[in-house]
């Protein structure tokens, strides 16, 4: 892959995320837990508000998608079952003298480790490096008050299985018929060797995913065109710039071996981090339920009442990770400009509206003659229909700058005309343009924008 044509935002994204209460490094004041992040009170918006248009599209616009919250914690066999328990390795290297371990495939590492000549990357030392050792990627706990292996549960690695494993339990319960899907958001966790680049690998993360069950006899490559391109439009829709999104289709070597077909889409980070995977489009086959109902002793089959045929139904998985969207959305919007006839230039955040944490800035234009009062009052009233700031310090230019960086698309001002019609000026973001409407239809004419 070449590199990007798109700059590297990411140090200053982290720097502007912190800065603005976007995403803080977890345990901050101890040092940091290495790649766990925790989002702020914008963060937290902003991530919401992904993961509420990926809940409406995917489960409350359609009739053929339920939604589940499955636990974390699941019985210990379902990992056998998926594969996790004997597959979900990546080969590392340990350093005997300063305890680093190193993935295999580090260019780092000079020599073949096992031999006397191979050399540490870390503290230097030649002969130190063990051979490759295959490291599991699930955390590992125990369940009750008993830490023996008999107890041992996992975080899990992905929220997939408890759909897999409430296929029927859903489908029973709300009589839906194939093909329809379930869906969920929720944690993951995995304990990345190389984890890094913010909130791209991270050790805790949210996944967006839905598992369609579709017949095998049926139009099941219909459907994984159909998603594929659902779930290209989805990001496109959240205003990712066409140019920075492709799909990359799964080689022979990448394809899991039950996997009948598997694209990513991809998204351009920038910089050297360039294109990499922010959803997997996966067609499974029947595996995940064949193995659960091999391993359960519990039948996971679909009865097709009408022609009186009993199934293992097929899977087409799309995959999300929520940070990783986070991340592409902060870094598609992140843009520093110059401001015709100002010294000095502006950072924006341009992320769709529906996706800003604040939908509009209140300002009176000074601190007197009743601004603050009106300005006060028409935010109590905006605030009713979505998140609002109020900020009466400083001069105007900054107050729009400070909306400017954490993406907040309206500023509205009160000022000396407002006192004498009830007008207030509207000021668009990315237009800069300022338009004087009447303070009571404010509200409306956002609302309405926020819809486009
Ligand atoms: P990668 O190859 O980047 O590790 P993967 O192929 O293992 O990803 P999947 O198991 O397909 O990822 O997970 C689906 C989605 O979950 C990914 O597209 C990504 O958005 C998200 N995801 C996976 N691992 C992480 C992680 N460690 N941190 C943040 N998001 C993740």
């Amino acid at each position: 892959m070449s590199p990007s044509t798109y700059p590297d935002v990411m140090d200053k994204l982290v720097s502007l995320c912190k800065r603005r209460g976007f995403i803080f490094q977890s345990s901050e004041i101890y040092g940091g837990t290495g790649s766990v992040w925790d989002y702020g009170p914008l963060g937290v918006e902003l991530k919401r508000n992904i993961k509420d248009r990926w809940w409406n599209a995917m489960v409350r616009a359609r009739d053929d998608i339920e939604g589940l919250d499955a636990a974390i914690l699941m019985h210990p066999r379902v990992w056998e079952a998926s594969g996790h328990v004997a597959g979900f390795t990546d080969p590392l290297i340990d350093c005997r003298n300063c305890k680093k371990r190193f993935r295999a495939d580090d260019p780092k590492i000079k020599g073949t480790p096992g031999t006397p000549d191979a050399q540490c990357p870390a503290c230097g030392m030649k002969g130190t490096l063990s051979e490759p050792r295959m490291f599991n990627l699930m955390f590992k706990t125990f369940m009750g008050p008993v830490e023996d292996s008999a107890a041992v549960v996992y975080l899990r690695p992905e929220t997939a299985q408890g759909i897999y494993v409430n296929f029927l339990n859903v489908q029973q319960s709300t009589r839906q018929k194939v093909p329809f899907g379930i869906a969920q958001i929720g944690k993951a966790f995995r304990n990345e060797i190389t984890p890094g680049n913010f909130i791209f690998r991270t050790r805790e993360f949210e996944q967006m995913e839905m598992q369609f069950f579709v017949d095998p006899e049926g139009d099941h490559m219909q459907w994984f065109e159909y998603w594929k391109a659902q779930r290209m439009a989805w990001h496109r829709a959240l205003g990712l710039a066409e140019s920075r999104l492709l799909f990359h289709q799964h080689t022979k070597e990448e394809l899991a071996h039950y996997a009948r077909a598997a694209f990513d889409i991809q998204f351009d980070f920038g910089g050297t981090l360039g294109f990499q995977e922010i959803e997997g489009v996966h067609h499974r086959g029947d595996f995940d339920l064949s193995r659960h109902q091999e391993y359960s002793g519990k039948k996971l089959e679909y009865f097709d009442q009408p022609n009186n045929r009993r199934y293992v139904p097929f899977v087409v998985e799309t995959s999300v990770g929520a940070d990783r969207t986070t991340l592409a959305v902060l870094v598609n919007g992140y843009r520093e400009e110059s401001v015709e006839g100002e010294a000095e230039g502006r950072t924006v955040l341009g992320i769709h509206p529906s996706l800003a944490p604040i939908k509009a800035g209140v300002f009176p234009l000074v601190k007197k003659d009743g601004m603050p009062e009106f300005a006060e009052k028409l935010s109590a009233e905006l605030r009713k229909s979505f998140p609002v700031f109020y900020d009466e310090s400083g001069a105007i230019g900054r107050r729009y700058r400070r909306q400017d960086e954490v993406g907040t698309p309206f500023c509205i001002t009160v000022d000396g005309q407002t006192m004498e019609d009830g007008t207030v000026t509207v000021r668009d973001r990315d237009t800069l343009a300022q338009e004087r409407v009447a303070a009571d239809r404010v509200g409306g004419i956002i609302a309405e924008r926020l819809q486009a």
